[in-house]
């Protein structure tokens, strides 16, 4: 099987084993006779598929009963402008944290329904680290506070959260969702697109607490509303049936893992891996301030953009593909998600040592 190491930032690897079985189950859905994308989103087969996914990220992610699961469409980026539609409703205020591109786009977004006070950045340094958040004071009236957990682009991730004094906390996981253990009663409202560690582009995942749907104003649009999408299980329109299948198989493979703790270990034994060797080396270095590294994304750089070229070309002919980082901190980027396994890892890092050896 000629499968590469895919480090892609998103849309990103999957675990073979879903792809395997959905292969499997592509032309025939278990006797249907036909594709779960050729299948009628009201049939029950399907209905069944959407239940089954709902039920398995609740188990895994122990989401309480007073939070609704949403599968919506509109990517993370329509969540930047469904916040504060849904939820900017009494004090016309949010209160943000500005931790990287994510972050500045919801910003803006949010600015087009309501005042927004950024209490926090670190776009001093390009965004390479978190902003203390034990310092921060979010005393002020607000609808909410709003952070982004896990910044893609930079490698960093929040590891203590804000006291947001009764406001509801909104955090942006599209990069670290399912990654860690995280108690979820924390938040009014989780949210990620599926392409970095759920499935396939095309679906977004919503995780609400019910006190912050019902209050939109009228003007709303009817599908801008987590009220119409809470009152009709996900079903107001047609959903992306295939992405929603697909992330239910990834669901089932994290459970069949032994949960959220046990891929948390994994990823733990995954970017340990890679930092420890950017500690070591002479020739590698992280971007990213030790105390906030992302366990998901990990920017690295070489001492010259000639090298970084070198790197980036020679990997790929190796099969350790989609190692480019982002413009805005050049160098390179792994993305070493949910799906990358361990051994990935474990031979990115080989090679990277032979690259040192042979380039200083
Ligand atoms: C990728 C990403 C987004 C944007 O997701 P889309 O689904 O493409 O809109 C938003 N936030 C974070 C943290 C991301 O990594």
């Amino acid at each position: 099987m000629n499968r590469v190491y895919n480090f892609s930032a998103g849309p990103a690897t999957l675990p073979v084993e879903v792809l395997e079985q959905a292969a499997q189950e592509m032309v025939n859905y278990k006797g249907t006779g036909m594709s779960v994308m050729e299948m009628s989103h009201r049939s029950k087969a399907y209905e069944e598929i959407i239940n089954n996914a709902e039920k398995t990220l609740r188990e895994i992610m122990e989401i309480p009963d007073n939070y609704k699961v949403l599968f919506l469409q509109g990517g993370a980026s329509l969540q930047f402008a469904m916040i504060p539609m849904n939820l900017m409703t009494k004090h016309k205020k949010a209160l943000m944290l500005n931790t990287g591109a994510w972050s500045k786009k919801a910003i803006s977004e949010a600015k087009k329904f309501g005042e927004v006070v950024v209490k926090a950045s670190s776009e001093d340094k390009t965004f390479n680290y978190i902003p203390d958040v034990e310092s921060l004071d979010l005393s002020e009236d607000a609808d909410y506070v709003y952070i982004t957990n896990n910044n893609t682009i930079y490698g960093t991730r929040f590891t203590t959260l804000p006291d947001t004094k009764g406001k509801p906390l909104v955090g942006d996981m599209s990069s670290n969702i399912l990654s860690e253990k995280i108690d979820v009663s924390q938040y009014g409202i989780i949210f990620a697109g599926a392409q970095k560690n759920i499935g396939p582009a095309g679906v977004t995942v919503v995780i609400i607490r019910e006190d912050l749907i019902g209050h939109a104003d009228a003007s709303v649009p009817t599908m801008l509303d987590y009220k119409t999408h809470v009152d009709n299980d996900s079903m107001f329109n047609t959903p992306p049936t295939y992405s929603i299948y697909i992330a239910g198989l990834v669901f089932e493979w994290i459970k069949k893992l032994g949960g959220v703790s046990a891929m948390e270990k994994i990823n733990n034994e995954k970017a340990n891996i890679l930092y420890n060797y950017l500690d070591e080396s002479k020739l590698f270095s992280g971007t990213a301030e030790k105390k906030d590294r992302s366990l998901m994304n990990i920017p690295f750089i070489l001492p010259t953009e000639e090298l970084n070229a070198q790197f980036i070309k020679e990997a790929a002919a190796k099969g350790f593909v989609t190692l480019k980082g982002h413009r805005s901190v050049g160098g390179m980027r792994a993305s070493i998600y949910n799906a990358m396994p361990v051994e990935g890892v474990q031979k990115l890092v080989d090679f990277m040592k032979e690259f040192e050896a042979k380039n200083s």
